[in-house]
């Protein structure tokens, strides 16, 4: 029994009629723990599960270490989380929800991940934020959902971080028969390490982070991620923070839902009426969603960028 719901697939009124061409939502947001992770952390539990393992271990303080304290509980197992100490009280205050183990240690993720690296015993199994085929089979079910719908997209929108759900979205649509599907793939400028890479022509790792979009974090995308990029149809795009926060307000204001700039970064793409979609006449945005921003965060957010855009 997976892990995942099936999620809706709606046409956008709101985000059609700015994108000038027909949007369609996959609403990964409704995931019940906050984003499309759980279908490949989900999946990969299970598979870990089925192969002995009797604790889940983890080093995300963002979406995917929810997912893993979600399929956790759901399975029985217990779940260790490691998270540093810049995570912030909302994420805590969710996977504690989740009845996980938190540890906290280290000023950024590196330490954190160090610790639970060490932590790993015989029966335990680790789960990757993006780099690992199993999560990526995961994600392609989203791809198979929307092919038993009627809807047959000719763009994909969706976002990177460490490439995991670009690997998944790809996977699936290959699976169904809609290889030729091209990918459009956003990140914000702070955290474009993709497009670094794809401009460099080999994986680029950035020295820092500079996003309010967290969950886009990864400093390098995993290698099959750059892989894709040589034999799939693919445009890769990149948005500032305040256009992907911006797009998190109208989305809220819009279809009623709060989502992450990590999200709100593809659907910038819409609201702009972006020169990447032009030329496509029915296009997916897949609706990562992201449960680790409150309102409140995003608005003060929201306020720093224009400032920030008041002095150049
Ligand atoms: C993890 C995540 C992403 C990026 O996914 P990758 O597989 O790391 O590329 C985007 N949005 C949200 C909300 C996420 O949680």
């Amino acid at each position: 029994m997976p892990l995942h719901i099936e999620t809706p697939l709606i046409e956008s009124r709101p985000l059609s009629s700015t994108a000038n061409c027909s949007v369609w939502l996959k609403l990964e947001a409704l995931q019940p723990p906050g984003s499309f992770k759980i279908r490949g952390i989900g999946a990969a539990c299970e598979e870990y599960s089925r192969r002995g393992a009797r604790r889940f271990v983890s080093s995300s303080g963002g979406n995917a270490g929810l997912a893993v304290a979600y399929a956790g509980r759901r399975l029985s197992t217990p779940v260790t989380v490691v998270v540093p100490e810049t995570t912030s009280a909302r994420a805590r205050e969710l996977l504690r929800q989740e009845a996980a183990e938190i540890i906290v240690h280290g000023a950024s993720w590196h330490e954190a991940n160090l610790l639970a690296q060490s932590m790993i015993e015989e029966a335990d199994a680790f789960l990757h934020p993006f780099d690992d085929p199993l999560l990526w089979h995961g994600h392609a079910t989203m791809i198979d959902e929307l092919a038993r719908s009627t809807m047959t997209p000719d763009a994909v929108v969706l976002s990177v971080g460490g490439g995991g759900l670009l690997c998944g979205v790809i996977e699936g649509l290959r699976r169904n028969g809609l290889g030729k599907v091209p990918v459009i793939a956003v990140e914000t400028a702070g955290a474009a390490s993709f497009n670094r890479s794809l401009q460099a022509g080999k994986l680029i790792e950035l020295a820092s982070i500079s996003s309010v979009a967290t969950s886009l974090g990864a400093k390098r995308v995993c290698e099959q991620a750059f892989q894709w990029s040589k034999t799939h149809s693919m445009r890769s795009v990149v948005v500032s923070d305040h256009a992907a926060l911006e797009a998190c307000e109208r989305f809220l204001a819009d279809h009623r839902l709060l989502v992450e700039p990590a999200c709100g970064a593809s659907l910038a793409l819409a609201y702009a009426g972006s020169r990447a979609l032009a030329g496509f006449s029915r296009v997916l945005f897949i609706v990562c969603g992201g449960a680790t921003a409150t309102i409140d965060q995003i608005r003060e957010w929201s306020t720093k960028a224009a400032a920030r855009r008041e002095d150049l």
